[in-house]
């Protein structure tokens, strides 16, 4: 039977996602064994044209983007949105809430006219999008169970339910029940990093994206009654879900 040919490609990020899939060490080269890449730049110098699953990492942030993933979209069977950048569009969105010739003079200085700048968009904004892998980064199990449930034709399981539910089962004290909380997105965010930041003391920043119908009315009530302030509450709330509709 023939492998199928997948292709990593990248839009604005720090590649950080890609850098987790080359990091899996031996598990990546057995993945190699089922799956032919012919497109992956960090790892090979071959470019190939010809794939029919597309991995791709990275939001949508200047015109010649849109061109280029449409083409992306026209070559694959299934496209892969791989990390919070190319899913909700992730720390690059926070421009957005900004000026956007300041933003743009900040980066390159008095050249900034010259450079192509939109605001920045999940790939979902631009193409169909089939599956999406989350977090920031994404998590190594994650990505070679939802690879090779992709590879095998089945569709991939990705969790429904809420940070908070993968923090209880880790014993953890929520932070809510200590002195001075600060805001945690656990109870709107979806689980499958095995709360990695409240296991280690930190909160949730909600890099996952929300789950599908998150009950944004009992976490608004939770952070109002803990005297969360409005603006911490949205300064988190941007860090990647700032174009995700719910908190106000
Ligand atoms: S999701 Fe995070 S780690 Fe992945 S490319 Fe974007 S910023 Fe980097
Ligand atoms: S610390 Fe955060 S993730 Fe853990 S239970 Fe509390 S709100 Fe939920
Ligand atoms: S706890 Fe929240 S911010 Fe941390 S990895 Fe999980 S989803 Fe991302």
């Amino acid at each position: 039977m023939e492998k199928p040919k997948v292709a990593f490609f990248e839009f604005t990020c720090c590649e950080g996602c890609q850098l987790t899939v080359l990091s899996l060490g031996d598990k990546l080269l057995d993945l190699f064994e089922s799956v032919d890449v012919v497109n992956f730049r960090e790892a090979s110098s071959y470019r190939g044209q010809d794939y029919e699953i597309a991995f791709i990492e990275g939001s949508i942030s200047t015109s010649k983007d849109i061109d280029r993933i449409r083409e992306i979209r026209k070559k694959a069977k299934i496209c892969v949105a791989l990390g919070s950048c190319a899913h909700i569009a992730g720390v690059n969105a926070i421009k957005n809430f900004h000026n956007q010739l300041e933003v743009k003079k900040r980066v390159y200085g008095e050249k900034a006219w010259a450079f192509d700048s939109i605001l920045a968009q999940p790939i979902d904004a631009v193409i169909k999008v089939d599956y999406v892998i989350p977090g920031c980064p994404i998590d190594k199990k994650e990505f070679l169970c939802v690879a090779a449930s992709i590879s095998n034709g089945v569709r991939p399981f990705i969790p429904e339910y809420s940070v908070c539910v993968e923090c209880k089962m880790k014993g953890n004290v929520c932070v809510y029940h200590k002195p001075n909380p600060i805001v945690c997105m656990g109870p709107i965010t979806r689980a499958g990093c095995g709360a990695a930041c409240p296991s280690v003391g930190n909160a949730c920043e909600g890099c996952r994206g929300l789950v599908s119908d998150p009950n944004l009315e009992a976490y608004e009530g939770v952070l109002e009654e803990h005297g969360i302030s409005a603006d911490d509450k949205m300064r988190f709330y941007r860090m990647y879900n700032g174009l995700v509709g719910g908190v106000k």
